[in-house]
């Protein structure tokens, strides 16, 4: 019996928690990334201010626009954007493109609710805004909260204005009403699912009518006035708008020990700041060329322009693989890609929905996903067998930590990232990223440490 401490030690997979386990070095690095990843996170709650702050961050760091036009050699620093919506950083390897490029993409998308194009309407001489949410939430949690409108008109001479407001504490926000419990005995009884309906989610505006006027919808009138007052905008420039409602709050340290952060948008921020950091911090010039892409539209199905479905991603490596005389295809079916999307943390509170063993963990590092899907791994891309070895070996000859998961026991539901979208291009590719709790809520948490861990074996996976 004298070997069974060796046999267990030798054989099999041990419980590694990041609070016990790692270097106090290691946990003041996990809180110094952090505190620039809520900076991130408070900075861009949209789509297009996300992409906004990472091209800022790569321009302070040397980065270039891509220039079909120009030659580029080995350490040079490259961005494209797309539309404001989808950005690719890249820094060219000593290789070229020869060996393919090293990816790791993440969706700057979170889920929201959207004005519709006609949103403002008086009811009951209230001003409301019509809503349609955007990508899977729970109805329920968006209302009785703080919103901040966030988001970009058009005009009808064609200028645009760009909206950001009720994020400071001198501005107004806004708010979905929800029914007092006194009178909801019929509302308690219903589904979850049916109880808030998608038409209930309408948005409180303002409450005062014009003075002066006795008109019909003066109080529609008197917001109006005051929206054109502050943007110049009339009704009909709604249509021609995207604008997001989203959590007023800022992102916040959770526990005693600050261990967890609490914020809206870790799907898939969190994933999105390692993977665009792994690339405008990278020391020295990579061996491969190395990239960091992220996309829009994740959350409903990758599709349109910016989405991870487009073509663009596609086009870019052509046109890049073009100035090496190479074509695009061969360069892709080289190419390897972490896909950075963000896992369900086992949650001691819904134990039930989970498969323990194979569930990630809060602070237990980096996730590695081999396949999502759902109903018979139905959608999934599913990595091989070899390049999970790859990836496995290079976090542990790095000490990334890091553990595997999945969503959720088998049939409890699931779904799917856009790993998929990237291995139909020929490109090895397995979903990386971090444990979250209360996922596509208006406040998700994750783990500092596992943050921290997800850009170590981003950059591990670069080198
Ligand atoms: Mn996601
Ligand atoms: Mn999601």
């Amino acid at each position: 019996m004298d070997n069974v401490k060796e046999l267990r030690e030798r054989l099999l997979i041990k419980k590694k928690n990041g609070g016990r386990i790692l270097a106090e070095e290691e946990i003041r690095n996990a809180e110094k990334f952090s505190k620039g990843y809520k900076i991130f996170l408070d900075e861009g709650k949209t789509e297009r201010e996300a992409i906004f702050f990472a091209v800022n961050e790569a321009k302070k760091n040397g980065f270039e626009e891509f220039n079909k036009e120009r030659e580029y050699k080995p350490g040079d620093k490259i961005y494209c954007v797309n539309k404001e919506k989808f950005l690719i950083l890249a820094v060219i390897g000593k290789n070229g493109l020869g060996n393919g490029i090293k990816m790791a993409i993440a969706h700057v998308d979170s889920p929201r609710v959207d004005l519709k194009p006609r949103p403002l309407y008086e009811d009951s001489e209230m001003a409301m805004f019509k809503t349609h949410y955007y990508g899977g939430i729970k109805k329920y949690q968006w209302t009785a909260m703080p919103l901040s409108m966030h988001g970009k008109v058009v005009k009808s001479d064609g200028s645009h204005v760009d909206i950001k407001l009720g994020e400071n504490p001198d501005e107004p926000c806004f708010c979905i009403t929800d029914l007092l419990p006194h009178l909801a005995r019929q509302q308690m009884g219903k589904k979850m699912s049916e109880a808030i309906t998608g038409e209930n989610l309408n948005v409180v505006a303002g409450s005062f009518p014009l003075r002066g006027d006795e008109g019909k919808d003066s109080v529609k009138l008197n917001i109006m006035r005051l929206i054109n007052e502050k943007y110049g905008i009339t009704e009909e420039d709604f249509i021609s708008a995207e604008i997001e409602m989203v959590p007023a709050y800022k992102a916040q340290d959770i526990g005693f020990d600050k261990s967890l952060i609490g914020a809206y948008g870790h799907d898939d921020r969190s994933c999105a700041y390692p993977c665009a950091r792994a690339v405008i911090d990278f020391e020295g010039i990579p061996q491969d060329t190395i990239m960091s892409v992220l996309v829009d539209k994740e959350e409903i199905g990758s599709e349109g322009n910016t989405g991870m479905k487009s073509l663009f991603l596609k086009y870019f490596v052509g046109d890049l693989a073009g100035k090496y005389g190479i074509k695009g295809r061969d360069v892709l079916r080289k190419s390897k890609c972490l896909s950075a999307d963000v896992n369900a943390a086992f949650d001691p509170n819904y134990s039930g929905e989970y498969e323990a063993a194979n569930s990630c963990y809060i602070n237990r590092g980096a996730v590695i996903t081999k396949y999502t899907g759902s109903g018979g791994k139905s959608g999934t891309s599913d990595a091989s067998a070899e390049f999970m070895g790859e990836i496995r070996n290079k976090l542990n000859a790095e000490n990334v930590l890091w553990q595997t998961g999945q969503l959720g026991k088998v049939d409890a539901g699931g779904g799917g990232t856009i790993a998929k979208y990237v291995a139909n291009l020929c490109v090895d590719v397995v979903d990386v990223g971090i444990p979250v709790l209360s996922m596509h809520s208006p406040f998700e948490i994750i783990s500092k440490i596992d943050l921290y861990m997800l850009y170590r074996a981003v950059i591990s996976f670069f080198k």
